[in-house]
């Protein structure tokens, strides 16, 4: 497929060969009436003026439109009609003149059929196929003409003539090569031979002018592999790149004629269809299409000796009067596709504005969570936690985020956002040194607790500073010898799917300094029991998903009933969290739970309230 673009070079050549074709033809009607053949003279160059109008019509209707495939390739058929037409207007001169005894007329006939072929090889060189045809058309004559003269000088010039034909053929050839090379290159990815980023965006704006004129729609696809480096990392670029090929070839095949197909670099293809009309179905169709494709990426590849398998998380969107700055209509599909890869990976998401403020806002919270950082608008508050005669016990540390712009924001809105930018390493570092230094705080004035709960994420475990980061802290505020509570550190299951022999290190060292290990939301994440036994755990929460459902949902309740078996079997204390209710509380105490925590009892309170309510009676 070749854009406008590429025929900009041919288009030109229209009022060139024009020109060069009007101008000497008046004197050719001259040398008509020079040698007596005026009319056929005259009658040649009227049709010259009919062709030149046929020509100056295809070159303005280049000129005015933004033509897709299909009128790019009906306006190329009518340039290459007029060409040969003109250049065919030249071989009659020659037939023509020949015809005459007249000796001038001969060297005219000559003159102007080598001229004629030099013109066409030099303006014709962007197309192949124009210029040999034209070449052979405007030679052929004059090597037939030769040899028919029946002399040996005839039969010699006729050579010449055909080696004259060589030369011309080859030069153009040459230059056609070259040409068609540099644009080739210029358009597509080096590796997969399909269109790249440049190419796709130069596409993108005649596409926007005829969305725009007809009022109509395209859709667009952006397609990421899922877990490509890890195939790239574990078995070598050279494999890599492979894949990649195997994949640009299925996509092609499969939206051939239908989507025009780039790699905008890396695991990430794009498509975009032909404008369509916004229906259900071609919307249908086109959701279809994305999941068909998915289909054809999950087929297994064989390559080499390896035989592998992929995904790819793709977002669709529906390109509707959309900005032409490049950078956004990648960027909303771009959502779509990160939407799906968090998702959990191989599946189609179509974006739409809600996900797209969805996303505004992420940025927002993630841009105003740095400076947050820095200007400590965030509170550590703290949630009183009971024993079963409704005694408090301890307390769990819950951040809060008072934003000036944003208002109160939800730790479970914005907890996920930290992990994933790992701004959760400085906002943990800020909650741990803050509840440390309450903690110590309270015991100098001999209020203890105890159980002292801190939620630390994933990512905090696993960054190498953190536990020299809790040793300087317990080391400073509290020496093992008089912790007469216990500090407990609240992680996760999904703590368990991550480097396991980095995760049980770090316990045990934490574990050597005092800190004791709580199993958050247990019963939800990761199921293996194993790391029950080998971690130093002391305690797990019921999710307070599974207390809401008590009294209402079997599952629910088969679920505390396990989860409370499997604890005291290994020894571990039960906390319930989300206990809402007195009935909750009561069924709870029934199956033998030993900590309870919820809005029943007290929701978390700032440092302040938590100490008036709690430490003053
Ligand atoms: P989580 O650790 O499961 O914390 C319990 C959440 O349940 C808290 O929400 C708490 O306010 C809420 N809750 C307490 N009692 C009830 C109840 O009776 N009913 C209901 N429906 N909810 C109750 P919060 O404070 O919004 O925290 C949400 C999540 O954010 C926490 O879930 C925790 O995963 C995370 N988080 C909070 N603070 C921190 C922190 O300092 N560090 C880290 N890494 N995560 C934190
Ligand atoms: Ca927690
Ligand atoms: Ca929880």
């Amino acid at each position: 497929m070749k854009q406008q673009k590429y025929y900009n070079f041919l288009q030109k050549q229209i009022l060139l060969m024009i020109g060069l074709s009007l101008i000497p033809g008046i004197v050719y009607v001259f040398f008509g009436w020079a040698f007596n053949i005026l009319i056929p003279a005259l009658l040649w160059y009227i049709s010259l003026i009919f062709i030149s109008l046929y020509g100056i019509a295809v070159y303005r209707y280049f000129s005015n439109n933004k033509m897709n495939e299909e009128q790019l390739s009906r306006w190329y058929k009518h340039l290459t009609v007029f060409m040969y037409l003109i250049f065919s207007s030249w071989a009659v001169i020659f037939i023509l003149n020949i015809q005459y005894t007249e000796y001038n007329l001969h060297y005219i006939a000559i003159f102007t059929e080598l001229g004629a072929a030099v013109v066409a090889s030099a303006l014709l060189v962007s197309d192949k196929k124009l210029f040999m045809s034209i070449l052979w058309t405007l030679m052929l004559p004059l090597v037939i003409y030769f040899s028919l003269l029946g002399t040996w000088f005839g039969y010699v010039l006729s050579v010449f003539s055909l080696i004259f034909l060589g030369v011309l053929l080859y030069a153009a050839y040459n230059t056609n090569h070259l040409i068609r090379t540099n644009y080739y290159q210029a358009q597509h990815d080096m590796l997969t031979g399909l269109y790249n980023r440049r190419y796709f965006m130069e596409y993108m704006e005649p596409l926007h002018q005829r969305l725009l004129e007809k009022n109509k729609i395209s859709y667009m696809l952006l397609i990421d592999l899922d877990h490509f480096k890890m195939i790239n990392d574990s078995l070598g670029h050279e494999i890599g790149d492979k894949l990649l090929i195997a994949v640009a070839k299925r996509l092609a095949a499969y939206s051939k004629d239908k989507y025009i197909l780039a790699r905008l670099g890396g695991d990430e293809f794009i498509l975009v269809s032909d404008e369509l009309d916004k229906t259900k179905e071609t919307q249908e169709e086109a959701h279809n299409f994305a999941l068909r494709l998915l289909d054809e990426i999950r087929r297994p590849y064989s390559i080499e000796t390896h035989h592998l398998h992929i995904s790819a998380s793709i977002g669709l969107h529906e390109l509707e009067n959309f900005s032409l700055d490049s950078s956004n209509f990648i960027k909303e599909v771009d959502i779509a596709m990160y939407e799906a890869k968090s998702k959990g990976r191989d599946g189609v998401i179509v974006f739409n504005k809600d996900l797209s403020e969805r996303v505004e806002r992420h940025l927002e919270i993630e841009q105003r969570l740095h400076q947050t950082l820095n200007g400590n608008r965030l509170k550590v508050y703290y949630q009183p936690q009971f024993d079963r005669d409704s005694k408090i016990v301890g307390c769990e540390a819950l951040v809060r985020w008072f934003d000036d712009d944003l208002g109160e924001l939800s730790p479970d809105e914005f907890i996920p956002i930290a992990e994933n930018t790992g701004l959760i390493l400085e906002l943990g570092s800020y909650v741990l040194y803050e509840t440390f230094k309450v903690l110590h705080g309270w015991n100098e004035e001999g209020h203890y607790l105890q159980n002292f709960a801190i939620n630390i994420s994933i990512r905090q475990l696993l960054y190498e500073p953190f536990i020299e980061e809790v040793e300087v802290l317990m080391k400073y505020y509290f020496s093992k010898e008089d912790l007469s509570q216990k500090i407990i550190f609240e992680i996760t299951e999904h703590v368990f799917s991550q480097d396991m022999d980095k995760v049980v290190k770090t316990m045990k060292r934490l574990q050597k300094l005092g800190i004791i290990f709580s199993i958050d939301d247990f019963g939800t994440g990761y199921s293996s029991l194993s790391y029950l036994q080998e971690l130093p755990i002391g305690e797990v929460k019921i999710d307070k998903a599974f207390i809401a459902g008590l009294g209402s949902n079997g599952n629910s309740e088969k679920m505390i009933g396990t989860i409370i078996s499997i604890a005291k079997n290994f020894n571990l204390k039960i906390v319930s969290e989300g206990v809402e209710e007195a009935s909750q509380f009561e069924a709870l105490q029934a199956y033998d739970c030993d900590i309870f925590q919820g809005f029943y009892f007290d929701e978390a309170l700032p440092k302040e309230a938590f100490e008036q309510k709690y430490f003053t009676t």
